[in-house]
């Protein structure tokens, strides 16, 4: 019988072992890091952790967090890719940087052919455990840029055996038709873009979930597929199972993945990565079960050393039982929760974008939407501008102004302004969707 696992010896191995893998690949990343890279030399040396030294996996604590601004300083000191590098350019074959979305310096990252082999390997046990297998036609609806996207998916998909098909500088009307000519049955975008399309085919005149052949939707770049009501919204569109795949351009691609049972965690490939819980303002860890934030040690990717990095985003980890998959990986229950520099606080009460979202998505009749908070008088205001869908009733706006704002009011116990606006105003968006906008520190911004 055929496996439902990518890797069965390591996704089902005992912990005990697998935690004697992980202290092999932790103790050669710490060596090697400390040979090659002066950035890792320096903080080693400074805080007193011997590379040899490291003989259990409790030792990884004595490791001070990195961070990104770490990261960044390293570049700008030594231009272009800084002293944290291990290899020399020439020794690179791949060239990626992040997006520079939300106003940070980019980073500009190189792989070896090995920790590329490595990204794509731990893709791998994503898209294999969610399904792909090497009779799927996968589609890549994406830019194909320098932003490390879904190359790591892309070249999974090969790797798995199945029929990869780029989509590049492509329009959206022309990957739907692409999509259902070509047979698609596989498509890996952002979340927010697989919706658009379903939009743009729906203008088109075509229902996917019908006309396509597309069974799996494979979604990393936004927590949409954790979220439940975007996810119901991607399965219906698309008559498929959405599954989620987060990563990040400094860990190299997928840190936790969805399998089939969709249990409503993502699986930690603890093989090809230590993760850690910590309490974001104390920086102690924290336990099952407890929200904090995620710390990430990269165990294959060598040119760039990532050692404990703070990453910003909120987890709440749970045991492997909590899947009945059979997998030995610990979970992340609902995902990834959201960033810890995403919360807002309005009037004193705590705003999450991803539970705004989650209430929005509930309402099928919204097409898009974005969320402004403000300032009137002094007092701090929330503002959710809803796009209808064409084919509503204008009859109908008034009902769904009061029945969202009551939804959101009571879920936060704080009063919300709904506005619909017109169809085709607000922004649409192909990679990471930039839908909460706060204006409080500009006084003299308007709300249209
Ligand atoms: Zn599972």
């Amino acid at each position: 019988m055929e496996s439902k696992y990518w890797n069965p010896r390591t996704e089902t191995m005992p912990r005990q072992e697998l935690e004697k893998l992980q202290l092999a690949k932790l103790q050669r990343l710490v060596n090697m890091a400390y040979r090659n890279s002066q950035f890792w030399k320096k903080k080693l040396d400074e805080s007193g952790v011997a590379p040899d030294s490291i003989k259990n996996l409790e030792d990884i604590k004595r490791i001070p967090y990195l961070t990104r601004d770490e990261l960044n300083q390293s570049q700008l000191s030594r231009p272009l890719f800084g002293d944290i590098m291990s290899i020399n350019t020439s020794d690179a074959v791949r060239y990626h940087q992040t997006s520079g979305s939300s106003g940070k310096v980019p980073l500009r990252i190189l792989d070896t052919w090995r920790d590329w082999e490595w990204v794509s390997e731990a893709w791998c046990y994503g898209m294999y455990g969610f399904g792909v297998r090497e009779t799927d036609v996968v589609y890549l609806a994406y830019g194909y840029g320098t932003f490390i996207g879904f190359w790591g998916a892309h070249y999974a998909a090969e790797k798995i055996g199945a029929l990869t098909i780029p989509s590049g500088g492509l329009t959206s009307e022309e990957r739907v038709q692409r999509i259902i000519n070509l047979g698609v049955t596989v498509l890996v975008c952002t979340p927010t873009y697989a919706i658009r399309l379903a939009q743009v085919a729906a203008e088109m005149g075509i229902d996917l979930a019908r006309e396509s052949r597309v069974r799996l939707t494979i979604h990393a770049g936004e927590p949409g597929p954790s979220i439940p009501a975007t996810k119901k919204m991607l399965e219906t569109a698309w008559g498929a199972k959405a599954g989620d795949f987060p990563g990040m351009s400094e860990t190299g691609g997928s840190t936790a993945y969805e399998c089939s049972d969709q249990c409503g965690g993502l699986h930690i490939p603890e093989d090809h990565y230590i993760q850690e819980v910590i309490d974001p303002d104390t920086g102690e860890p924290l336990g099952y079960g407890q929200r904090g934030e995620l710390v990430l040690t990269s165990l294959g990717r060598m040119a760039l050393p990532l050692i404990r990095y703070r990453t910003g985003d909120l987890v709440e980890r749970v045991e492997s039982s909590f899947c009945s998959c059979g997998r030995t990986f610990d979970l992340y229950q609902g995902g990834i929760l959201g960033r810890a520099d995403d919360m807002k606080i309005v009037r004193g009460v705590n705003i999450f974008p991803s539970a705004l979202e989650n209430i929005i998505r509930e309402f099928s009749e919204i097409e898009e939407f974005q969320i402004i908070i403000y300032k009137e008088k002094d007092i701090d205001q929330v503002m959710v501008k809803v796009e209808p869908k064409p084919d509503l009733d204008p009859n109908a706006y008034p009902g769904l102004k009061a029945n969202l704002a009551e939804q959101l009011n009571r879920a936060h116990r704080l009063s919300f302004n709904v506005r619909i606006v017109d169809q085709g105003t607000l922004p649409r968006f192909e990679l990471k969707a930039r839908r909460l906008k706060d204006l409080r520190d500009q006084p003299n911004a308007t709300l249209d």
